[in-house]
């Protein structure tokens, strides 16, 4: 990429500006791929599926901002690009290949071109997410996702994941919280810390102490406003009294 490009801001920053309770993420929330990457050679169906962004995270997402009163940061560009919840050491950081698509444009990258990705991309989205909680002095980080029904061909029965690492305080309450709902909660699935996806937690949450979960919701649950609603509802009501059972609301302030 060379200087006359257009440049793109990765992240963005939502909801209230004074202190909350929570942090809310949405690494994955857009497909938007920025001109200068000519669509990374992606046919139209695969720049609009899965592979490249988390489908109805980001109105998840804001719905719950708007229930709880609190703040989100956002990720606005395509996880294909650069995958904000990995290391820039992670391989699939920059994937060649997700699930069961080839990426072309990010074959043969040279290192330079990575570290670029890195710099625009990851970076500016790390700084956002220190800011804001600079601001906002939340006491829990919660990043919220959505995965397909259909991976490699098998379907999954999991409908809403609570992930966590080795923290595990806030995603214990939401578990408890969540077990007489009709939908099939589970732990850790369907993918948990040792497919690399608690790294947002780990990086901006128990590195700080912090309270930490990670929603993952079937996306055909979000497919449209009502299930957007009834989801939100349902996971906003059980993040509020799972924060209270945590006694951190209590504390008035980082555990
Ligand atoms: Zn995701």
């Amino acid at each position: 990429m060379t200087g006359h490009q257009k440049m793109f801001t990765a992240a963005t920053f939502e909801g209230p500006e004074g202190p909350a309770p929570v942090l809310l993420l949405c690494e994955h929330a857009s497909r938007e791929i920025p001109e200068q990457y000519k669509g990374l050679g992606l046919s139209p169906e695969v720049a609009r599926s899965h592979v490249a962004w988390d489908p109805g995270a980001l109105e998840l997402t804001r719905l719950l901002s708007r229930a709880l009163s609190v703040p989100l940061v956002a990720g606005n560009v395509s996880r294909l690009l650069y995958d904000c919840n990995r290391p820039p050491e992670a391989p699939d950081a920059v994937p060649a290949v997700s699930e069961i698509y080839e990426i072309p444009g990010n074959f043969d990258l040279s290192a330079q071109e990575r570290a670029e990705r890195e710099e625009l991309i990851y970076r500016p989205f790390c700084k956002a997410v220190d800011e804001a909680i600079e601001r906002v002095n939340p006491v829990a980080i919660v990043t919220v996702h959505s995965f397909t029904p259909v991976y490699f061909g098998r379907h999954r029965r999991v409908e809403i994941g609570v992930l966590h690492d080795s923290d595990s305080r806030l995603a214990d309450a939401m578990l408890a919280r969540l077990e007489r709902t009709e939908e099939a909660v589970e732990r850790n699935q369907p993918y948990g810390p040792d497919d690399g996806v608690t790294h947002s937690l780990l990086k901006h949450a128990q590195s700080r102490g912090l309270l930490n979960v990670m929603l993952e919701v079937r996306n055909d649950l979000l497919a449209d406003p009502e299930g957007i609603e009834r989801v939100g509802m349902l996971l906003g009501g059980a993040l509020a009294l799972s924060l209270a059972d945590t006694g951190a609301l209590a504390q008035g302030g980082r555990g």
